[in-house]
């Protein structure tokens, strides 16, 4: 029972440190003060395949840029230039 534990914690920890390898905001590092609906490149990064929107924590935007992706994103869904979830 001891050693499956000691597996379960090894787990945990490498599932941490995927979320914590970024840090900065890509969009301050680019000095970008709004996200244009155009660029879907730099959309599709934010988004999972099925186009669902990541999280803060996953994605690593800052507050501000992370309310300005969503509203890109949605945006380019109803241009149809991105999916909607599904
Ligand atoms: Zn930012």
């Amino acid at each position: 029972m001891k050693k499956l534990f000691g597996k379960k914690k090894k787990k945990q920890i490498t599932a941490k440190k995927r979320y914590t390898e970024v840090r900065k905001c890509r969009f301050c590092k680019m000095t970008m003060k709004g996200i244009d609906y155009k660029d879907i490149l730099n959309l599709q990064k934010l988004t999972s395949g099925q186009g669902k929107l990541f999280s803060r924590k996953r994605s690593g935007n800052c507050a501000t840029h992370q309310r300005f992706a969503k509203i890109a994103i949605k945006r380019a869904r109803f241009m149809a230039l991105m999916p909607y979830v599904g």
